[in-house]
């Protein structure tokens, strides 16, 4: 059975690298069909400022999977990056990058290394939605849902089951942001539950990062938020000793996305010198992806023989494991006369593929009724008091005014002189709480046309509100968190 596959080659390095790694897949017989795209610099250069022509999206999203080379995405001139476009509009969730030592033929500090990062890759921060909100105040939004978590949750789980690990680490930092990374942690937890074989915890982002880079051989899969995926992926990536080695995979429900971590490096592009080997990485997960786990096994046995025997590209030839400094041409012929072998002292490689199982959501059925309202204010004259002086003139029965914050510290009632103050500043208005007083204020449900009704008031009293946050109560529980020293 054939399969027929998407292919850019890309920029800079990218034709070179990709010409080797379909040799070697042809030589692997595989039984590949490739559909041969453009994207990428020459696209942006035609004046295409996504950098995919349509008819690459018609290929693309005709085909399971896609094999990409690096691309350059040019400096300046509003270009956007092609591969966020990608991610976001196949629906791209995963972001799986396995970093692995290959001591003693590749220099690392961490020689039993092997460690498979699983990013979060459609949410959090990358929904690039930010706003200028005053003259000193910037933002940006942190989305993070229920599906998206769960999605990507069960699939580092999953994975983990499927290709034989043993652990998995949930990075997050729930101590600071309660709801979002909150949410990630509790829903780690609770899939969690259904795969008791496998040992989990649940760490800091901070120190699980420093631990990562001290001590990588305490983790196994890591599953984590988009940003800190990212972070963390490049630390354990470059952990293992050169950018030249690590392969990923853009996953989606239909479509998934292959390609080498790094760059199109475009200062030795051209010269036959560039390690083709994160690429041919990336392919065997692709094969492993496809179904093709035997094919992916024998190729990756190949290379491992091949680093084995000291058939080096410049980025790793060094002295200790290097034989021959080869180009990307003969590293690739190295590694098609090894099809067929296996390492003699790396540990060869059992790849196990397929699809992973799907699970659809079910969006819970839950009371939703709103309490009041976060508005946000610039203000660039006024004192804290005199701030709620004029809110507080422009309250009802139905909303009081209960807070003011400024970058989240609590400034009235009863702040500190000595808290730095911007021109930006949240106004929280609640519905009066049942139990003045208590340490969980009992907020009660209101009308939601409470909310422009205020808003139209803070406007007539000269009250320039930047944004609003309804406030909202899911089965009574509070959708929000308390502002600091309420
Ligand atoms: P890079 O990864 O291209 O290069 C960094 C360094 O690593 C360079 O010294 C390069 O020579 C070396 N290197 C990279 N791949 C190698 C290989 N296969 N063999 C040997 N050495 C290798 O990063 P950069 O220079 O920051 O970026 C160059 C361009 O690539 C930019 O336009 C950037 O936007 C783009 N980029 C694309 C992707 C992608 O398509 N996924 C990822 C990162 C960067």
């Amino acid at each position: 059975m054939s399969h027929r596959i998407t292919v850019a080659a890309g920029d800079g390095v990218g034709p070179e690298i990709t010409n080797a790694v379909l040799r070697i897949l042809d030589a692997a017989e595989c039984g590949l069909v490739y559909e041969h795209i453009q994207v990428g610099e020459a696209v942006y250069r035609s004046g295409n400022s996504s950098g995919i022509p349509a008819e690459a999206w018609e290929v693309l999203r005709r085909n399971p999977v896609f094999l990409k080379g690096p691309i350059t995405t040019p400096q300046g001139g509003g270009y956007k990056s092609l591969n966020v476009t990608i991610r976001k509009t196949l629906g791209l969730f995963a972001n799986v990058r396995p970093c692995r030592s290959f001591h003693p033929f590749v220099p690392t500090l961490h020689p039993g290394m092997d460690v498979v990062v699983v990013r979060e890759n459609e949410e959090d921060l990358y929904a690039g939605i930010e706003h200028r909100q005053t003259t000193d105040v910037f933002q940006c939004l942190k989305l993070i849902s229920i599906p998206g978590t769960e999605k990507i949750v069960r699939y580092a789980f999953d994975y983990a089951r499927a290709n034989g690990r043993r652990k998995v680490t949930c990075l997050v930092k729930d101590n600071i942001m309660k709801l979002t990374d909150g949410l990630f942690a509790d829903v780690f937890r609770r899939i969690g539950v259904e795969y008791p074989e496998l040992q989990q915890e649940v760490q800091i982002i901070d120190i699980g990062t420093a631990r990562v880079a001290t001590q990588p051989d305490r983790y196994d899969v890591i599953v984590t938020l988009n940003l800190y995926g990212d972070i963390v992926s490049d630390v354990t990536a470059e952990l293992t000793g050169s950018v030249g080695l690590a392969g990923s995979a853009n996953v989606g429900d239909r479509i998934s996305m292959f390609e080498a971590i790094h760059g199109s490096a475009p200062d030795i592009a051209g010269r036959d010198i560039a390690n083709p080997s994160a690429l041919l990485n990336a392919a065997c997960m692709m094969l492993a992806h496809l179904g093709l786990a035997a094919q992916a096994a024998t190729i990756q046995n190949a290379w491992l023989a091949t680093l084995e025997d000291g058939m080096h590209t410049g980025d790793i030839f060094r002295g200790g494991g290097s034989e021959e400094l080869v180009g990307t041409r003969a590293f690739a012929d190295a590694v098609i006369e090894r099809l067929g072998r296996a390492p003699r002292q790396l540990q060869p490689v059992h790849l196990r593929g397929g699809a992973m199982p799907r699970t659809e959501y079910v969006r819970p059925s839950v009371r939703r009724e709103c309490c009041g309202v976060d508005v946000f204010v610039c203000d660039t004259d006024s004192t804290p008091d005199e701030l709620a002086a004029k809110l507080q003139a422009a309250c009802d029965g139905l909303l009081q005014l209960k807070l003011v914050t400024n970058r989240g510290v609590k400034v009235w009632p009863g702040g500190f002189p000595e808290t730095f103050c911007t021109d930006h500043w949240r106004c929280r208005f609640v519905s009066p709480a049942v139990e003045i007083g208590a340490p969980t204020p009992n907020y009660q449900p209101i009308d939601v046309a409470a909310v422009p009704a205020l808003l139209a008031r803070l406007h007539e009293a000269g009250v320039e509100a930047v944004k609003t946050e309804n406030l909202y109560l899911f089965d009574g529980e509070r959708g929000f968190t308390l502002g600091q020293g309420e």
